[in-house]
């Protein structure tokens, strides 16, 4: 029998530090791997399999876009590009979508338009973008630049110029940044994920809102892990009051394929013009028809029930004695166990036949926004089996 697991480690960059499975097959939210084991996914890959695997309307759409029509190029107008374009404005009232393959390329397509933008209409110069500690935007050399994290900024430098950091939830820091410097744009994820799973205050939100237009600088939201569904509404800052200027969003749009989008209003629809933009995979007919599926079944109703098994799941992990800190919003949820680190839980949760993830210190879900009632509790008993072991 070939063994997967010492091919991987020869041929593929040991750029991951992989658990020892090699998954089969799915089926909703329950993987199996190559010995017939199940595993109930609270990870969602990373986010990814909104609706879990296998949805029959996903499975439906992908596969008669594949045999249809598989690529155009952007040469050429394609139906399911164009609908999920009109879709996804008509949802969230954005004017605009402009579509790449990863969150990532959402984000480098955002700050190349805040930069052109502030290029149009405050003149030539620099026009820097302010970002937070403690985010995660991607890692191209811009995003990862835009990434206030330091230890995402070793190894790779020289980054480029044009980025301020700023500390989350500190308005006054905020607003010092940017009467000092003549600025392109503001950009900060609802729920920093990556971050541990750290839901912004929301009146430090609506008074970043304030300073943006008090200063002229663009409304930027990262929504690549957040959006979709994911926690309870389209769009988390939805839930807030706000009204962005520039999205990005990429992980679950897709189901599980690769797509990002960048959303524009009112103010940034015509910044990107013929020829300064672009992507060769950027809005593939099959990924367009896997979101336009995915948009379809998270209707406001399934939202609703995105929002009840979230409530859940954050009771039962609330009444566990060793559990601390649980956090974030909807179906984006982190917490801490006394006593274990959060490697330590993931790992007792494999043994269990679950499936997490981790932000640095902390313990993160994101399950399929479609996770019957019954997976949900099969995976809670075993996540509780877990975090007592
Ligand atoms: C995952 C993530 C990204 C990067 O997305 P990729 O598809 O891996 O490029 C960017 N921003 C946020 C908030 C993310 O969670």
């Amino acid at each position: 029998m070939i063994d997967i697991q010492t091919i991987d480690n020869e041929f593929c960059a040991a750029t991951y530090g992989r658990t020892s499975v090699v998954f089969d097959h799915a089926s909703g939210a329950t993987l199996f791997d190559a010995e017939g084991r199940s595993y109930i996914d609270f990870g969602s890959g990373i986010g990814v399999m909104s609706l879990g695997y296998g949805h029959p309307a996903w499975v439906e759409a992908v596969k008669t876009q594949a045999e249809k029509l598989p690529h155009t190029s952007n040469l050429y107008y394609s139906r399911p590009t164009a609908l999920l374009a009109q879709k996804l404005c008509e949802r969230t009232g954005f004017k605009r979508v402009f579509f790449s393959n990863s969150g990532a390329e959402a984000n480098e397509c955002l700050i190349k338009t805040a930069r052109k933008w502030a290029n149009d209409t405050k003149g030539e110069g620099v026009h820097p973008i302010v970002t937070l500690r403690n985010s995660f935007h991607g890692r191209t050399i811009a995003t990862v630049t835009a990434t206030g994290q330091d230890v995402f900024h070793t190894h790779f430098g020289p980054f480029p110029d044009g980025f301020l950091y700023v500390p989350a939830n500190d308005i006054a820091a905020l607003e010092k940044v940017l009467k000092e410097h003549s600025c392109a744009a503001f950009l900060f994820e609802v729920v920093q994920g990556e971050g541990g799973v750290c839901a912004l205050n929301a009146q430090y939100m609506k008074a970043a809102q304030e300073l943006c237009k008090k200063h002229n600088v663009l409304l930027c939201i990262d929504e690549v892990q957040t959006g979709n569904g994911r926690t309870g509404t389209w769009f988390a800052f939805e839930q807030f009051g706000l009204s962005p200027d520039i999205v990005s969003t990429a992980k679950g749009l897709g189901g599980g394929l690769p797509i990002g989008a960048t959303l524009f209003g009112e103010q940034t629809a015509q910044t990107l013009t013929a020829g300064t933009h672009g992507s060769t995979f950027g809005g593939n007919p099959i990924a367009c028809a896997a979101a336009l599926a995915v948009l379809e079944t998270l209707s406001s109703d399934a939202l609703d029930d995105v929002r009840r098994k979230a409530q859940v799941i954050t009771t039962t992990l609330s009444a566990l004695p060793t559990v601390r800190d649980v956090s974030g919003l909807g179906m984006m949820i982190g917490f801490s166990v006394e006593g274990k680190k959060s490697a330590e839980v993931r790992a007792a949760a494999l043994k269990e036949g679950l499936l997490v993830l981790t932000a640095k210190d902390r313990v993160r879900l994101l399950p399929p926004l479609t996770i019957s009632d019954e997976e949900l509790q099969t995976g809670l008993q075993r996540l509780c089996a877990a975090i007592s072991a």
